[in-house]
């Protein structure tokens, strides 16, 4: 027979009391969804219990946005994800980027907008989004227990959900374990392991927002930052314009990142083609080029490009296509001059790989949509449990997609097992 202990807490610190009892619900992960969840289903007076493998509650939340937590975007839209727009449409229609923002005022949390729709608390730090949660939810009966990782789960009558130590018995269950993106922090296969076990299948989680390796060498643009269009050869074509860095093994920065998901789902087929448009805000560069030589046609290839490119690109570039240096412009071979210039707007590269899980900040991949429902993010295959966050074969790109889909679903859950 199983022993069900009731965990008194004050969020980590806990007292076993041994007592048969069954939750309302049990959420499993304090992270985004699992906090928003938590906090709404003890709210409307569920006995609510939070079960938390790491130390302390939101640890990807207190790294996300540079330890500032961009907590969401106003310009949020299904195309800002990659997954079924439905879903995202479901999602933001039930908690949209605005409702968001009223829910955290009524936190108590104050916030800033960035560029691009992107927003901050003011405080510059993401305790304030953990703080806030943590004292809004000691003032509910909800349970948090840390330092516990759900290892098992069971359904019968009830959920029977295990720990290396104890079982508890829930009528409600929310899986809300995050992806296994970034372990040093939270990430884990685990979330995807206990959907399995209730019927669940898995798309293959690969690395998103992360960087991507280059074959070729472009070290002598390594840690200069430029403003490009990126479009990769994926089907259909990846693209984003933005800033890229380059690195020791290729590119970084908001571009590369918002190319990432497509380019990791099609890179198992292979290397990828990749062009990189150095002058984005050109309309027409063919055009403007041509212009530009009629203007400087007397000035050697190192001077044309003043003004126009980094000097380490232009270099780069002088050499990779071969302008002779002391000749003008004028005088260059027409067909390397084309090739040269064309080469701004099409730089050519070949993507072999993403950076690694512990540099991804989310995954692509996860729990397959089509198997819960869209309105209230119940299984389809299993009742009574719920599928919410980044364990969802949904990844947004970055600016703060991530977390306003987090808040949704967990929110979106909490009102349908208020209902019951
Ligand atoms: C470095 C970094 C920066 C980021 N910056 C941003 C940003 O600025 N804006 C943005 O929108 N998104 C950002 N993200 C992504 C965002 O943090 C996630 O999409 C979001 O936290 C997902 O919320 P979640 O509730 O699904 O999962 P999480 O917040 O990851 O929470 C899941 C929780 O479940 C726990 N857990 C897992 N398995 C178990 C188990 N078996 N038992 C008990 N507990 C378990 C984990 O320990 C974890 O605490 C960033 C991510 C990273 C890694």
């Amino acid at each position: 027979m199983v022993t069900v202990y009731k965990i008194r807490s004050i969020l980590c610190y806990t007292i076993k009391v041994e007592q048969s009892s069954i939750y309302d619900v049990i959420i499993v992960g304090a992270g985004a969804s699992g906090l928003i969840c938590a906090l709404e289903c003890a709210r409307a007076g569920k006995r609510v219990l939070v079960l938390e493998r790491a130390p302390f509650p939101g640890r990807k939340i207190l790294v996300s946005g540079n330890g500032r937590c961009n907590f969401t975007n106003l310009h949020a839209v299904p195309d800002c994800y990659h997954a079924d727009p439905e879903l995202i449409k479901a999602a933001l229609t039930a908690f949209s980027p605005k409702d968001c923002l009223a829910y955290f005022d009524r936190l108590g949390i104050l916030y800033v907008q960035e560029g691009n729709g992107r927003m901050f608390p003011a405080t510059g730090k993401a305790t304030a989004v953990t703080d806030a949660f943590k004292a809004a939810l000691a003032e509910t009966n909800a349970e948090v227990l840390c330092n516990t990782e759900v290892i098992r789960i069971k359904r019968g009558k009830t959920f029977l959900v295990s720990t290396k130590d104890a079982s508890f018995q829930s009528r409600k269950l929310v899986l809300a374990c995050g992806s296994c993106a970034y372990p040093q922090v939270s990430g884990t296969q685990k979330g995807y392991e206990l959907a399995q076990s209730l019927g669940h299948h898995i798309i293959t989680p690969r690395p998103a927002l992360s960087g991507l390796c280059l074959k070729e060498n472009f070290s002598r643009l390594s840690g200069i930052r430029f403003q490009v269009r990126l479009t990769a050869a994926t089907t259909p074509a990846a693209q984003a314009e933005g800033e890229i860095i380059f690195t020791a093994y290729g590119i970084n920065g908001p571009a590369a990142l918002n190319i990432s998901s497509q380019v990791s789902r099609a890179l198992p087929q292979g290397n990828i083609p990749l062009f990189i448009n150095f002058l984005p805000q050109i309309e027409n560069t063919t055009d403007f080029l041509q212009n530009r030589l009629h203007q400087f046609a007397h000035r050697k290839p190192k001077d044309f490009f003043a003004g126009l490119l980094h000097e380490s690109l232009a270099n780069l570039l002088i050499d990779f296509k071969g302008l002779r240096k002391n000749k003008p412009m004028a005088e260059q071979s027409p067909a390397v001059l084309t090739s040269a210039l064309n080469a701004l707007e099409k730089w050519p590269a070949t993507i072999t790989a993403l950076r690694p899980w512990n540099e991804a900040m989310a995954a692509t991949g996860g729990v397959n949509v089509r198997e819960i429902n869209y309105n209230t993010f119940e299984s389809n295959l299993c009742q009574g449990l719920y599928i919410t966050g980044e364990l969802l074969d949904v990844d947004g790109k970055s600016g703060g997609f991530n977390l306003q889909f987090a808040w949704a679903s967990g929110i979106t859950a909490a009102q349908h097992i208020k209902e019951q």
